[in-house]
C-alpha cells in the first residue's frame, strides 16, 4: 500500500493520466507559482478551498486554508482535480528566495545594524518549590506598578519590565528551571541572568541544585537570593556555605557569584537584587540594534474568542513595528495590534521588551522564533522554505515506528529520531511532557515532538504522524472513530496515558532497550608475576611470563592472589628489556606497570581484558 508520506506517488498517476489526455483532448491548464496558498490554488482551479485540503490530506499533508505549498505538491493535487499544471514563469512570480530576502532586509538596514546599543538583561527566577519565586517576582512587579490604560490587555502577561536608576530590566514570569530549559531545549536562548531564590530557613535544596546546573549549563550567570531573611530560622550563613558546597561561590567567600540577602514579603533587600543584576548585566555588555527589522521568540500564547491569536514575544533585536509583517514558528501575520506590559497600546517595540501582538494567522507555540519579513510574499517565501525542509527531514524514513519496533528499527540504523505527535486535554500540560520527553534523547536518537495540540486525536493527527513515521501520543484524551481508522490503515501507534511519568517511563524504556548495548568481557591474555622492581618515583613494575593469548598497552588489567582480586586498573606501562612495547604474546617475558597500584608479589597473576560490545 502506498504510504501517505509520499504526496506525489498518491496523486502522479491522475495527473499522468491527465497528461496523456492533453495529446487528444484538451486539458485544463492551470499556471501555478513556486509557492501558492491554499486558497490560491483552489481559486485557480474553481474549487473549494476544503476540496483541496481533504486531497492534500489524503497525501499525508496537513494544511490550512492559509498555509502555502511549494509548486510540485500543488502540481500533484492540481493533477487530481483534472488539471495539467503548468509552472508560472519565474519573472511573472516576482518570488525571492529567503537569501535575497535577506539580503534585500539586510541593504535595507546596513546604515544602521553596525549601531548596537545597550539593551535591558531577561532575567529569569530559579529555586526550589516555596522557595518565593512567585513572591519575589510579584515584589519585584510592584515597584513600578502602572495604571493600565483602558481598552487596553488587562490579563498578566507572561514577562514585565521595570525600571530603576533609568535601566530597564525585563523579567519572564514564568519561574523554574523547567520551563527555562523547555525554552532553550526549542532552541530559545533568551535568558540574560538567572535569580537564584534560596531560602534562608530551608537552605540549599534538590531543586536549588538543578537550578544551577541548568543556568550553568546554558551559560547563564547567576545572582544569588537568600529570601525569607524575615524568618526566624533564618540562616544566610549556613546558605552560603551551602552554595560554596554545590560550586557555587559568592563574593564574600572569594568566588565572583553575587549574593543580595532579601525578603520577598517584607520587601526587604529588593532595590539591592535590582542593581546586582544590572552590575552583572553590564558586565555582559549586552547590545542589540534596535535599527533593524525585528526577530524574536514567543514566550506564550493563546486563541482569544474576539482577538484571535494573541501571543506575548520577546523582541531580541531590531524593533518590531505596528503594520510589520512577521513569520512567527509555521505560521505568519501582520501585527495589528501591539501591547506592552501594562496593557498599553503601543506602536514599537525594541530590543528586550516583551509585547502581546495581534494579527496572527493561527496560534504559534512558546518558543517559536519571530522574524519581520519584507511582505506576504517573503512570509510565504520563507514558511514553503521551512516545510520542505521538514519534509525532507520527515521522508528521510519508511516504515512506521511504534513503541514496540522502535528498539529494531533504531539498531537497523532506520530510525535516528522518534516523532511525536502529542494531543493532551489543556494546554499546561503540553510543556512538561515535551520537556521529559525530549530529555530522553541521546546520541543515537532524537526525540522531537512534531505537533503539539489539545483535544482529541483527529485524522489529520495520524495523517501528520503516519507522513513522518512517528506515533501519538494522547494524554488524558481519546481518538475519535475516524482517526482510528486511519490509525489502523496507516499503523501509527496511539498511545494513551493519564499519568506522565508512565508515558515518559514507557518511552525511555522502548528507547533504552536499545540504547543499552549489551558487554561482554572478552580475556586477550594472562600472565604470571615472577619478579617485582622499582619504577621509579616510588612505583613497582612486575616482571611477568605471558601464559596465555596476548597482553596488550591499552589492556584493562585484574591482579589476582590466588582468587582474590587485588585491583582492576589499567596498563600504565609495557616494557620488553628496555623498550616500550604494544603487545607481548604467550610464551615471552616483559615488565608490566599498572596504574596506581605498587603492591605486586611474585606468584599474582595477571589477566589482561577487554569490553567488547555484543552483536
Ligand atoms: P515558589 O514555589 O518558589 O514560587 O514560592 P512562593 O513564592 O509561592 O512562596 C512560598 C511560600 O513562602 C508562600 O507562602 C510565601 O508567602 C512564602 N514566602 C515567600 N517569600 C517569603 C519571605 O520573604 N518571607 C516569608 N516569611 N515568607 C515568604
Ligand atoms: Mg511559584
Amino acid at each position: 500500500m502506498p504510504k501517505a508520506s509520499q504526496p506525489d506517488n498518491v496523486a502522479e498517476p491522475v495527473a499522468a493520466k491527465a497528461e496523456k489526455k492533453t495529446a487528444a483532448a484538451k486539458v485544463p491548464v492551470v499556471n501555478i507559482p513556486n509557492s501558492v496558498g491554499i486558497r490560491q490554488l483552489a481559486d485557480f482551479m474553481g474549487v473549494d478551498s476544503i476540496q483541496v485540503i481533504k486531497q492534500l490530506m489524503r497525501s499525508g499533508i496537513m494544511a490550512n486554508i492559509n498555509q502555502v505549498i511549494d509548486y510540485e505538491t500543488a502540481a500533484a493535487i492540481a493533477g487530481s482535480f483534472g488539471y495539467q499544471a503548468k509552472l508560472k514563469p519565474l519573472k511573472e512570480q516576482r518570488l525571492a528566495t529567503a537569501s535575497e530576502e535577506s539580503k534585500k532586509l539586510k541593504k535595507r538596514y546596513i546604515k544602521e545594524s553596525i549601531d548596537l546599543q545597550p539593551r535591558p538583561p531577561v532575567v529569569t527566577v530559579m529555586g526550589h518549590v516555596n522557595h518565593g519565586k512567585t513572591k519575589l517576582l510579584d515584589a519585584i512587579r510592584q515597584t513600578n506598578v502602572v495604571d493600565s490604560e483602558a481598552g487596553g490587555i488587562t490579563q498578566h502577561i507572561g514577562a514585565y519590565q521595570v525600571t530603576i536608576d533609568s535601566h530597564k530590566i525585563t523579567f519572564l514570569d514564568t519561574p523554574g528551571h523547567e520551563a527555562f530549559t523547555a525554552m532553550r531545549a526549542h532552541g530559545a536562548n533568551i535568558t540574560d541572568v538567572t535569580i537564584l531564590v534560596v531560602a534562608a530557613d530551608d537552605g540549599v535544596m534538590p531543586q536549588t541544585i538543578e537550578a544551577i546546573n541548568h543556568a550553568k549549563a546554558a551559560e547563564v550567570p547567576i545572582v544569588v537570593a537568600i529570601n525569607k531573611i524575615d524568618r526566624e530560622n533564618a540562616n544566610p550563613d549556613l546558605v552560603k556555605q551551602q552554595l560554596t558546597e554545590a560550586g557555587l561561590v559568592i563574593e564574600e567567600y572569594g568566588g565572583n557569584t553575587v549574593c543580595v540577602e532579601i525578603s520577598a514579603k517584607e520587601k526587604i533587600g529588593i532595590p539591592e537584587l535590582l542593581e546586582s543584576l544590572l552590575l552583572v548585566a553590564e558586565m555582559e555588555e549586552l547590545k542589540a540594534s534596535p535599527n533593524q527589522p525585528a526577530a524574536g521568540v514567543v514566550i506564550e500564547a493563546e486563541i482569544d474568542k474576539t482577538r484571535g491569536p494573541l501571543a506575548t514575544v520577546l523582541v531580541q533585536t531590531g524593533t518590531l513595528k505596528l503594520g510589520d509583517t512577521i513569520v512567527v514558528g509555521n505560521t505568519w501575520g501582520r501585527v495589528r495590534a501591539m501591547f506592552n506590559d501594562t496593557g498599553k497600546r503601543i506602536k514599537k517595540a525594541e530590543p528586550s521588551t516583551p509585547v502581546v501582538i495581534l494579527g496572527l494567522n493561527e496560534v504559534p507555540h512558546a518558543g517559536d522564533t519571530l522574524t519581520s519579513v519584507v511582505d506576504e510574499q517573503h512570509a510565504q517565501a520563507m514558511l514553503v522554505k521551512q516545510r520542505e525542509e521538514a519534509k525532507r527531514s520527515a521522508s528521510l524514513t519508511a516504515d512506521s515506528v511504534n513503541l514496540d519496533n522502535l528498539y529494531d528499527q533504531i539498531s537497523a540504523g532506520k530510525v535516528k529520531e522518534l516523532n511525536v505527535v502529542l494531543k493532551t486535554d489543556v494546554q499546561g500540560s503540553i510543556e512538561p511532557i515535551r520537556h521529559s520527553l525530549e530529555q530522553l534523547a541521546t546520541d543515537e536518537v532524537q526525540v522531537r515532538i512534531i505537533h503539539s495540540g489539545t483535544g482529541n486525536i483527529t485524522e489529520s493527527d495520524v495523517m501528520l504522524a503516519a507522513a513522518s513515521n512517528g506515533l501519538i501520543i494522547g494524554f488524558n484524551v481519546s481518538a475519535g472513530e475516524g482517526a482510528r481508522q486511519v490509525s489502523s490503515n496507516q499503523r501509527v501507534d496511539i498511545r494513551y496515558y493519564d499519568v506522565i511519568y508512565t508515558l515518559t517511563d514507557d518511552v525511555a524504556k522502548a528507547l533504552k532497550g536499545m540504547l543499552e548495548p549489551k558487554y561482554i568481557e572478552v580475556i586477550d591474555g594472562k600472565a604470571e608475576v615472577r619478579a617485582v622492581f622499582p619504577a621509579g618515583k616510588g612505583a613497582k613494575a612486575a616482571g611477568v611470563y605471558v601464559t596465555d593469548g596476548k597482553i596488550t598497552r591499552n589492556a584493562t588489567v585484574r591482579v589476582y592472589r590466588g582468587k582474590e582480586v587485588l585491583v582492576e586498573s589499567t596498563v600504565s606501562s609495557l616494557k620488553r628489556f628496555k623498550d616500550d612495547a604494544k603487545e607481548v604474546a604467550a610464551g615471552y617475558e616483559c615488565g608490566v606497570g599498572i596504574k596506581d597500584f605498587n603492591d605486586f608479589a611474585v606468584g599474582d597473576m595477571l589477566e589482561f581484558y577487554k569490553m567488547e560490545k555484543s552483536s
